[in-house]
């Protein structure tokens, strides 16, 4: 008996190229029809016309090494983690195929096999160093911020710029460099209060989730969404023990260090006892809301998973459901809108932010033509593949329509890729997130009164 069970296992790994836990589930493969109607959305498709780099191909992929028929070599794992996880296609699939999930299972198995393998490159030395030395630990990142700020406040920065060294790094990363905006002294985390009062009749209790990027580089975001949350009679918590949501853990196959980072936030959003989550960054929103299809194997948490998810809501999502207060301050601004692709494919939210938009008076919204695509950002794609996030991003700008002085989202990493293309065209357009604006337009309104 004793020898058997190795022959047992050597069958059942001839069977399948992946055999690692969480590898993708047959009920999620094999409803693809292969009708091809996500084709015409897969943004690498559409740059590459190659089938592999499309969503019909990836899941035709998945399903040939779940089988056992390919190998789980680079025919597989390039087009795998050359997809965006965009989720364009699920949108447009008529049989529910949750690519996501199953590119981000395949991508789990990738990671399991190099964890037993060994194997370096440039692409994993980035993920090492955002993914698992500085995200997952909150002092870490506070530490990065603070340097961050040293960089840009001593004079170091323009040493750095005259010296020439900044010539060293990649080019997106010098551009990322020329757009971050001014590193804030204090995250919204550590300056808010744990309670802030809703004003007004109380809708209810909202915890604020704080993200990661979000709170370094965009933390007066936050403060603008714990202002205009409480205004609607909201009781906004900050629970102080919260981490990073995992996203871009999920994103690169590390599901055991996103699921440790679950856990805690579950265990702190859940012990803070509020009746919904906010979160103003897309692609944080997303695996929030989806922490459930972390924990299959985990009943426990996988029950606690299902409560926390439930109470989880996008900014603009939230402010709709509770019924906001239309602003009476003005903001004389002609505004265009970009999808972030964690909003409205993952999360299905599109009509609340410009619901938003054109509740705040003197905002003149002008549709931008193809919203909903990919601006190339895609948590730390434009670090991993530059090449295909600048096309994306050329296509992105390109479709910004003349005569608007701003461009409003709902994700910071969406932020900071269109920085870069407002940079790269010269351009002076604005760069805001939906709650700056509506934020905007309240304190103009009690500036108003104020001066009454
Ligand atoms: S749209 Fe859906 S069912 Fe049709 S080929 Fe694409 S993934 Fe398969
Ligand atoms: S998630 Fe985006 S990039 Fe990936 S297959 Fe779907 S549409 Fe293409």
């Amino acid at each position: 008996m004793a020898k058997a069970e190795p022959e047992i296992l050597q069958m059942v790994k001839q069977d399948t190229s992946f055999c690692w836990p969480d590898a993708p589930e047959e009920d999620k493969y094999s409803v693809c029809v292969h009708c091809g109607f996500c084709l015409e959305v897969c943004p690498t498709y559409q740059e590459l016309g190659d089938e592999n780099e499309s969503p019909r191909g990836r899941v035709y992929l998945i399903k040939q090494a779940s089988q056992g028929i390919l190998p789980l070599d680079e025919s597989v794992i390039n087009p795998v983690f050359n997809c965006l996880d965009c989720r364009a296609c699920e949108t447009v699939c008529p049989s529910g195929v949750q690519v996501g999930a199953l590119i981000e299972e395949a991508r789990g198995q990738v990671h399991y096999m190099k964890q037993e393998t060994g194997g370096s490159s440039v692409q994993s030395a980035i993920e090492n160093l955002f993914l698992r030395t500085i995200f997952p630990h909150p002092k870490r990142l506070k530490v990065v911020g603070k340097l961050m700020r040293v960089y840009q406040r001593t004079g170091m920065k323009s040493f750095v710029h005259k010296t020439g060294l900044m010539k060293v790094l990649p080019k997106h990363l010098q551009e990322m460099d020329a757009i971050l905006p001014d590193i804030p002294a204090q995250s919204a985390l550590d300056s808010l209060p744990d309670v802030i009062p809703a004003q007004g009749p109380v809708k209810g209790q909202a915890a604020l989730f704080t993200g990661c990027v979000m709170d370094v580089v965009f933390s007066d975001i936050n403060r603008a969404t714990a202002r205009v949350s409480a205004r609607n009679g909201l009781t906004v918590l900050v629970p102080k023990d919260q981490v990073c949501c995992g996203a871009l853990q999920v994103h690169a196959g590390d599901r055991d260090q996103a699921r440790e980072m679950a856990r805690k936030n579950i265990d702190v959003f859940l012990a803070s006892g509020a009746d919904y989550v906010i979160i103003n960054a897309a692609g944080c929103g997303a695996a929030l809301k989806e922490y459930p299809e972390l924990f299959h194997d985990d009943k426990e948490y996988h029950n606690k998973a299902e409560v926390f998810s439930s109470k989880v809501r996008d900014i603009s999502e939230l402010l709709v459901e509770v019924g906001f207060e239309a602003p009476r301050g003005r903001v004389e601004r002609t505004i265009t809108y970009h999808d972030a692709c964690h909003l409205c494919h993952a999360q299905k939210v599109r009509s609340q932010p410009r619901e938003i938009l054109h509740s705040i008076p003197g905002v003149n919204l002008v549709e931008m033509q193809d919203s909903e695509r990919c601006c190339g950002s895609a948590g730390i794609y434009n670090l991993t593949h530059p090449e295909m996030a600048g096309n994306l991003l050329e296509s992105k700008m390109d479709n910004v329509p003349e005569g608007v002085d701003g461009i409003a989202m709902g994700n910071p990493g969406c932020m900071m890729q269109i920085k870069v293309g407002v940079h790269r065209r010269h351009s002076d357009l604005d760069v805001l997130h939906t709650v700056e604006l509506l934020d905007l337009a309240y304190r103009k309104e009690d500036d108003g009164r104020a001066g009454q």
